[in-house]
């Protein structure tokens, strides 16, 4: 078998098989998590392979450790892949500066074909092309080079580019699960370089060769790549390939006008979990920005995602990231959490340093009011320390209290507080309740206080009860004789 024999036949027939593929820069974009998102879901839902593959061969663009952030992202959000550069698989190698040896060959094998050419114009001759018209195709000078003026050129070593050699009449039609048909002349197409001079593949060559010989079915990518679909089409049938089914995606944008952008200051993945959001609310979310499964149904786990996605559902309009929506659809995620998730997730963020508190009901007590992870600790720090507050806070109109009918409740709970032995929550509950009776007053009057009293906010996770309970005994009394000496 030749060279191009053997590789055709590594490659796995008969299954649906989609990619991944990142450059590693370093971060993951909310538009790379969509695609590798809507990349796994595909194959998922086709009982397909899901692949990873790392497109590194821009080498200007290296940046050290960007491949783990693509492993980590990935496995955070459990978008658990089948083939790539970690586990291999039977199309390997999966990583681009690995495979440059597979370029050069199919390079050549373009060139006897006569769908590609060598380019040996220097850089100043390609200048001058360019600077009457920075949009100027190259104007195939090389193309036109005689087989002795070509070897001549290779025997004295001068350096040369591979470029696709665009057929000059004609027009190129492709496909696209989203866009529909499209169809250019091919006189706008530009004889692009698929090798350059230090041998490593441009992506334009490199996506077309690397999906074939890794049998992708599905090609999901950015809408970016539309306009050059078509120059890879004429890659596809100069080899005489199958060609895949395109599925370009509409840009995230921040706002009707501009696209999402690291640059200016839009987060990444990584950014939006700093910032506390949950990373199944985040992948929800991004999963809906663009796609629409139809229907009312918003909050979908993974499982639930595989099982609802539809190429069919993707837009071609481009997708508002909506900060509001995300912090919405999180706090939903929050709420839904197992107390005890919740508690594992929201330790960090807790930030309390008494080491007698109860994080455990701390946690309970702010788990369905927050919205994010960072909203913790602000909303629990009163625990730690009683603010020094503004007496006003204790005068309420819904709850009719004044400064000095406050001073009097709290003068009423003390006795109380210090008389009572069963300090859990519900001894508490029933003091302050019974208080209340005895007195035949509204609960407001005396609860409000006792609440301004203990946490010195004007909100609080819990009312009165629970954070009695939780300071305990002693604190609680400090806290009150604190409000009547502030009151007096
Ligand atoms: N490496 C390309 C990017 O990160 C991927 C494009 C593709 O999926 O074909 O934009």
């Amino acid at each position: 078998m030749d060279y191009f024999a053997e590789m055709e036949a590594r490659i796995p027939k008969n299954e649906v098989r989609t990619r991944f593929a990142p450059s590693p820069t370093g971060y993951m974009h909310v538009g790379n998590l969509r695609t590798a998102l809507y990349t796994y879901l595909i194959a998922r839902n086709l009982g397909g392979k899901f692949l990873l593959r790392i497109e590194d061969t821009d080498q200007d663009r290296f940046v050290e450790g960007a491949t783990d952030v693509i492993y980590k992202t990935m496995k955070e959000c459990s978008l658990k892949h089948d083939e790539g550069p970690d586990i291999g698989g039977p199309v390997g190698p999966y990583v681009q500066t690995e495979r440059r040896p597979i370029y050069g060959k199919y390079a050549e094998l373009l060139i006897e074909k006569g769908a590609a050419y060598r380019c040996f114009c220097t850089k100043e001759r390609l200048e001058e092309l360019h600077a009457a018209d920075p949009t100027a195709k190259y104007d195939g000078f090389c193309s036109r080079l005689s087989q002795e003026e070509i070897d001549e050129k290779l025997a004295a070593g001068i350096p040369y580019v591979i470029r696709q050699k665009i057929p000059a009449e004609g027009t190129t039609t492709f496909s696209d699960a989203v866009f529909g048909d499209i169809t250019v002349p091919n006189e706008t197409l530009d004889d692009n370089v698929l090798i350059k001079s230090d041998g490593l593949p441009t992506y334009n060559f490199a996506n077309v060769i690397d999906d074939h010989l890794m049998g992708i079915t599905h090609v999901v990518r950015g809408s970016e790549y539309l306009s050059s679909a078509p120059k890879y089409n004429l890659l596809y049938q100069a080899f005489g390939w199958e060609i895949p089914t395109y599925v370009h995606c509409s840009p995230v944008m921040r706002d009707s006008q501009h696209k999402m952008s690291k640059r200016h200051g839009d987060p990444s993945y990584e950014d939006l979990i700093a910032e506390g959001y949950l990373t199944e609310a985040v992948v929800n979310y991004v999963a809906l920005l663009g796609w629409s499964p139809g229907g009312e149904q918003e909050i979908y786990d993974l499982d639930g995602l595989v099982k609802a996605f539809d190429i069919k559902g993707i837009s071609k309009s481009p997708a508002v990231f909506d900060k509001t929506k995300l912090t919405w659809m999180n706090s939903e995620y929050i709420k839904a959490l197992p107390a005890d998730e919740f508690y594992t997730r929201a330790l960090p963020y807790i930030g309390l340093n008494n080491p007698n508190l109860d994080l455990k009901a701390i946690a309970a007590l702010v788990q369905s009011r927050c919205e994010v992870l960072t909203d913790i600790h602000d909303r629990v720090d009163f625990f730690d320390e009683l603010p020094d507050y503004d007496i006003q806070m204790y005068v309420h109109k819904k709850m009719k209290t004044t400064l000095e009918n406050s001073l009097e409740s709290l003068n009423a709970v003390l006795p109380i507080f210090e008389a009572l032995e069963d300090w859990s929550e519900s001894g508490v509950h029933d003091a302050l309740f019974s208080l209340v009776e005895k007195l035949g007053v509204k609960n407001g009057l005396i609860l409000w206080p006792v609440r301004v009293a203990l946490s010195g906010k004007q909100m609080t996770p819990g009312g009165a009860v629970e954070i009695a309970a939780i300071l305990g005994k002693e604190e609680s009394i400090r806290r009150l004789k604190d409000g009547i000496a502030r009151l007096s």
